[in-house]
């Protein structure tokens, strides 16, 4: 086995959160994982540090203390003021070389998900991809991954032993977001960057923002599949009388009948929603991991023998293209709905 870039005689015992940030705020999913590594480092007596790339981003530390880093590893420069790949793992990869972290977490958004394998292949290290639990062990600082395999049969436990970094990734929406304290401060550590032009082999034309949907913050999810037929408008109906929002399995995705950000499950966004409706899905594995969370689950589904109804609390056997309808219209009826 190839031996990784520095070994573990040489890592030091902190653990480091890659910060993502998109005009101007860190991505939910970078505080989520600070939350969580706060509790990580606190249980095993190591430090926390954030890793941040960017163009006049000095205040995205302070957000970053305040949700548990004790040092934030800093990269200005105008270059690296959009995701790059080429830039970006430039500096990601002289930044572990100077840090030598034991472990090192990313987002698994598209750019968090491009830059770990980058980086685990240049470091010669493993990485467990789209975690969904993250421990350390007191005895030995290794880093267990639990993640799931086989279509979910399988719920694996990985730790690598010898080599460094212990890279993993964790999709958004699958740590719990902690309280902010605006009153914790940190140090701010000064990567020296150097980066030309000819550096990078990308050449961005043009950026077009996404919606900006944010489903793992909503608290109603009306999600569509398969037996919807496409008719999102009428989901999107019941959605906004709920106060919530839209999402869908991946084959309505796949279909182009709405827009990718909003796919739920296993390769799309995980929800902690309080209540998520689920119309005309089947409820295979690979989109339940993404509504497993919420606090209660009804489905619609014409099928009474539906893998989804094993997951509900309330299930309502039906066409959802008669039932949505009379949900809407008892709902108009309703002067607010107030969510606790
Ligand atoms: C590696 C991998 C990753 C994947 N990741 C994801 C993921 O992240 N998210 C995801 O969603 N899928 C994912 N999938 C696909 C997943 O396995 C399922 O195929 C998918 O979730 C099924 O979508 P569906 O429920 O919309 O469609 P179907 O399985 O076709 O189910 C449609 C359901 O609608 C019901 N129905 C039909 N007509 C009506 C009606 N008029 N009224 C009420 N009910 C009706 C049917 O009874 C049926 O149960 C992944 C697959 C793989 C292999």
């Amino acid at each position: 086995m190839v031996a990784s870039i520095y070994s573990i005689n040489e890592e030091k015992k902190t653990i480091w959160v890659y910060l993502e940030s998109d005009q101007g705020s860190l991505e939910g999913v970078s505080l989520e994982m600070l939350t969580k590594g706060r509790q990580l480092a606190n249980r095993v007596g190591w430090s926390l540090a954030g890793l941040l790339l960017g163009h006049q981003v000095v205040h995205l530390a302070h957000e970053a203390f305040a949700y548990g880093a004790d040092q934030v590893y800093m990269a200005e420069h105008p270059l690296l003021e959009y995701f790059t790949i080429d830039a970006y793992a430039r500096v990601v990869e002289q930044a572990l070389m100077e840090g030598v972290p034991s472990v090192f977490l990313l987002g698994a958004t598209p750019n968090g998900r491009d830059l770990a394998g980058r980086m685990a292949v240049r470091q010669r290290t493993g990485l467990n991809a789209d975690c969904t639990g993250l421990q350390i062990n007191p005895e030995n600082g290794v880093l267990v991954s639990e993640v799931s395999g086989f279509g979910g049969g399988v719920l694996a436990l990985i730790e690598m032993q010898t080599h460094r970094p212990q890279m993993a990734t964790v999709r958004p929406g699958v740590f719990t977001l902690g309280e902010p304290d605006h009153k914790n401060i940190g140090d701010v550590i000064i990567i020296p960057v150097e980066l030309a032009v000819d550096d990078i082999h990308t050449c961005v034309t043009e950026r077009v923002m996404g919606q900006g949907v944010d489903l793992t913050r909503t608290p109603v999810l009306v999600a569509g599949g398969r037996g919807v037929e496409g008719d999102f408008n009428m989901l999107t109906e019941l959605a906004d009388l709920l106060g919530g929002d839209v999402g869908a399995t991946r084959p309505s995705v796949d279909e182009g009948h709405i827009e990718r950000e909003r796919q739920i499950g296993q390769t799309g966004v995980v929800c902690s929603p309080k209540v998520a409706i689920c119309c005309g899905i089947s409820g295979a594995f690979h989109f339940i991991v993404g509504v497993e969370k919420a606090d209660l689950v009804i489905a619609i589904n014409s099928d009474s023998e539906a893998p989804i109804f094993e997951f509900s609390d309330y299930c309502i056997v039906g066409d959802v293209h008669q039932i949505i309808p009379k949900l809407i219209e008892a709902l108009r009826e309703v002067p607010e709905v107030v969510y606790a």
